[in-house]
């Protein structure tokens, strides 16, 4: 690809990071940031992956573990919230395992977590190892609580942006995305963060998942929210399962007539859904 790389720049955050608005500053040198992600990346798994997006798969999904969130029904909680599982990987070595998968197959690299925030600068030093990359696009699969310092970086080094929009906006002093995924301010920054990718033109995919409870709060403005921007690719998750340490309404199976509402409500505003 032909740009200037961000790499560089996106060293800095190692030891002042302000890639997501927990801003924690030079906490990454000492893990005390809220995300507790040192200067090292980890890697739970790697694998050809068939349960993405049917433009993507098979994926090579690469997930990282650490993460900027708490969601408390986190199916992934094993590596997500703890950062050093897993194996300690240089850029180098992720770059040669991404080629190796491309000769099986990948049809795209796909960065999860976790979440793959705290790792920028991992990813944009692995693409510069890549160097080519054959037309194979790179995927941010994110829950896109991200400052636009972090947006900025990752401008013409990924080619698809796979935000997670789960949350609606508040209904009462604290919204669904700080309550249950330990993000303040969650609404405002996740939809000023897709529409700062919608606005350079650059490909979208947008995850909802169906949550248990949450229809009227998350579902529905969420739905109407992307109804209003034409040209984002919509995907419904619908496979919600309750872990064991779940609580209250998360705790529940997820109703299937939530699963046709929504269906019914993306249908009536046109959505383009991909699955
Ligand atoms: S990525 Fe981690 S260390 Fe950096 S600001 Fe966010 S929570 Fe803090």
């Amino acid at each position: 690809m032909n740009r200037t790389s961000s790499a560089p720049i996106a060293q800095q955050h190692l030891v002042d990071c302000h890639l997501c608005p927990h801003h924690c500053g030079a906490a990454r040198a000492s893990a005390h940031g809220v995300c507790r992600v040192g200067q090292t990346t980890y890697i739970a798994s790697e694998m050809l992956h068939m349960g993405e997006e049917e433009p993507l798969r098979p994926a090579h999904a690469i997930f990282f573990s650490g993460c900027t969130a708490t969601c408390a029904f986190c199916t992934a909680a094993k590596f997500a919230f703890r950062p050093t599982y897993g194996v300690a990987v240089s850029p180098a070595q992720l770059a040669a395992r991404i080629t190796h998968r491309q000769l099986e197959g990948a049809r795209s690299i796909c960065f999860i977590g976790g979440d793959p925030a705290p790792h920028i600068p991992f990813i944009l030093a692995t693409l510069d190892e890549l160097g080519d990359r054959r037309g194979i696009p790179a995927v941010l699969n994110s829950n896109f609580y991200l400052t636009g310092e972090a947006l900025d970086l990752l401008e013409g080094a990924i080619d698809i942006y796979l935000p997670d929009l789960k949350f609606g906006p508040a209904t009462s002093a604290q919204s669904c995305g700080e309550r249950i995924g330990g993000m303040p301010d969650y609404w405002a920054v996740v939809t000023s963060c897709i529409d700062r990718v919608y606005q350079r033109g650059e490909r979208l995919i947008v995850r909802h998942l169906l949550m248990p409870g949450h229809f009227d709060c998350c579902t529905v403005p969420v739905l109407h929210w992307l109804a209003t921007r034409p040209g984002i690719d919509v995907s419904l998750l619908t496979q919600y399962l309750a872990p064991a340490h779940a609580k209250g309404e998360l705790a529940q199976p997820l109703a299937q007539a939530d699963v046709n509402r929504a269906q019914a409500l993306a249908t009536q505003l046109n959505l383009t859904l991909v699955a």
